[in-house]
């Protein structure tokens, strides 16, 4: 999977920060996090194919997170898209897009299909073959979901050469091993796929948290996983900032990921206050408490 952040400034664009959304890329297909003002500008600068996306994901209605969804739509729209497409987010979210889409009159080429979650919802949002996206409220001065996608474990890798000592005969038994199912061969040996299969492959998980403070429900959310995106507002400097207005600093994001046991801190969605040499020293700081963090910036692609 690759993560491309789209836009890292919290509340309002600068010059070189873009508003906040990301871009999650899996066999192809892109699933959207947050869309601000100016992100399909940001698509096609990064080259992420706004055709392929799947499903948009708006955590909070906060502006500086939705503006640019319907600049968006109304694009995909004049593209001709037919695919249908998800939109997931808090109630509120679909008098928004009535409210811009009715005033221009716009009627869709394609299913728009808007789902909302009431306050403090929380539960599974999406269930495919081979990944599920979990949605659990975090705590931001209005309902803000975060968001963890998750990539189903697959089975190990087939061991040709234990198969072949064992003397299972090729065929359609190999296919039932590594389906997870015994066999009983000619001679009346049973093997289990254990015997062939080596250890399963563990999927891999993003993890998406803004807005939101320092909160026991990140961790939650975070649990063991492979990537962290989480808000990054605010420095040592403004903590009093960040707790009057449900923010966290780069600290709390970093005592989140040491704390859920995450693999790795994307930290995102700065204060205007801050230019990058600030923010690589605020980072600098937060590295005391958990080593391993990216610090985003636009358009910064991240292999996972
Ligand atoms: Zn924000
Ligand atoms: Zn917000």
């Amino acid at each position: 999977m690759k993560i491309v952040l789209l836009g890292t400034s919290s509340a309002v664009p600068t010059l070189t920060r873009g508003l906040s959304s990301t871009a999650l890329i899996r066999n192809g297909d892109v699933f959207l996090f947050d869309c601000g003002e100016g992100t399909q500008l940001q698509l096609m600068r990064s080259g992420v194919k706004r055709s392929r996306i799947h499903s948009i994901f708006i955590g909070h209605l906060h502006g500086d997170h939705l503006y640019g969804i319907a600049g968006l739509l109304s694009t995909l729209h004049l593209d001709g898209r037919e695919t249908p497409m998800n939109v997931f987010g808090p109630e509120g979210l679909r008098i928004f897009l009535n409210a811009a889409f009715r005033t221009s009159d716009l009627q869709f080429t394609f299913n728009l299909n808007v789902r909302e979650f009431p306050r403090g919802y929380r539960g599974r949002v999406l269930d495919e073959d081979e990944f599920y996206v979990d949605a659990l409220p975090l705590d931001h001065s209005i309902f803000c979901l975060g968001w963890r996608f998750q990539e189903k474990d697959k089975p190990g890798v087939f061991n040709l050469e234990r198969a072949e000592e064992l003397e299972i005969p090729r065929g359609p038994l190999y296919g039932k091993l590594q389906h997870g199912e015994s066999i009983t061969l000619g001679d009346g040996r049973t093997i289990s796929p254990d015997m062939v299969l080596g250890p399963p492959r563990h999927g891999k998980s993003v993890v998406y948290c803004l807005d939101t403070q320092f909160s026991e429900r990140s961790i939650q959310l975070a649990d063991k996983c492979t990537a962290l995106i989480h808000e990054t507002t605010f420095g040592p400097d403004a903590i009093d900032m960040a707790r009057e207005r449900k923010h966290s600093t780069m600290e709390d994001a970093a005592r989140v990921a040491k704390e859920a046991g995450a693999t790795s801190l994307i930290a995102t969605h700065f204060s205007s206050r801050y230019d990058g040499r600030q923010v690589a020293q605020i980072g600098e700081e937060a590295r005391d408490v958990f080593e391993n963090i990216t610090l985003g910036r636009d358009l910064l692609e991240i292999d996972i």
